[in-house]
Order: structure tokens, then C-alpha cells, then sequence
């Protein structure tokens, strides 16, 4: 087929021979400027012949891909700040369950050196007691 090459940085399709089909322009009537994704060796004999026209319809569904990445960029972008917000509540709440944990181990050991103290205090009371007679 005759073509006009028009250079695209948009990598299509691959053919048959394992390459990106180039994105080019028809020259010939009735599909002159119809573009296509062709196979680069299309000139030679042993090309693959891969062949596809690059329709309206392709350009609106590859439109839509794009919308539809945006989105879910955005969704990404929105997930990953809610991420980082869990986070930042995650660890307060871990450092005020530290600081309780703090508190209760604190009192715990209060209360068992002031009931060690009173076992200790109460045994030679219970010994120097004098019974009255
Ligand atoms: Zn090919």
C-alpha cells in the first residue's frame, strides 16, 4: 500500500514481525488521510502484513481510556492521602494507648509497693501485739 509516513510518538500496536506498527496517513482515494497502524515492512516480501485503520471510534475509545485513567488517578491521588491521614491517626492513637499503658503500669506498681509496704508494716505489728490477758 501507499503511504505517507507521519511520525507519531504514540507506540501502536505491535505486528507480526514483533515491532510497534508505525501510525501513517493514506495518500490514496477514498481513504486519503485515513490513518492506520501499519506494519513497517509492508515494502517487503516478508512483511507480516499487519494492518488497521486508526477509526474515530478507536480515537474516541482511547479518549475514554484516558478520562478513565485521569480518574483513577485522582482516586489514587485521593486514596493515598487517606492513607497517609489513617496513618498519622494510627500512630496517635498508638501513642495514646502507650501513654495509657504508661499510666496503668505506673498505678499497678503504686499499688503493689503500698501493698507490699502494708504486708511488711502489718507482720512485726502482728508480732509485738500484746494479748491482753
Ligand atoms: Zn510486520
Amino acid at each position: 500500500m501507499s503511504s505517507t509516513s507521519t511520525n507519531s510518538r504514540f507506540q501502536g500496536p505491535f505486528c507480526g514481525c514483533g515491532v510497534p506498527a508505525p501510525l501513517r496517513s493514506s495518500n490514496q482515494d477514498p481513504n486519503r488521510g485515513r490513518r492506520f497502524f501499519g506494519c513497517i515492512n509492508y515494502k517487503q516480501p516478508t512483511a507480516c502484513g499487519f494492518f488497521l485503520w486508526l477509526d474515530p471510534e478507536r480515537d474516541m475509545e482511547k479518549e475514554l481510556i484516558q478520562a478513565e485513567n485521569q480518574v483513577l488517578k485522582r482516586e489514587v491521588e485521593a486514596l493515598t492521602k487517606k492513607n497517609e491521614k489513617l496513618r498519622k491517626k494510627y500512630k496517635e492513637a498508638e501513642a495514646k494507648v502507650l501513654g495509657y499503658q504508661k499510666i496503668f503500669f505506673g498505678v499497678l506498681v503504686v499499688f503493689i509497693v503500698l501493698w507490699l509496704g502494708k504486708q511488711f508494716v502489718n507482720v512485726p505489728n502482728t508480732r509485738n501485739m500484746k494479748y491482753l490477758p
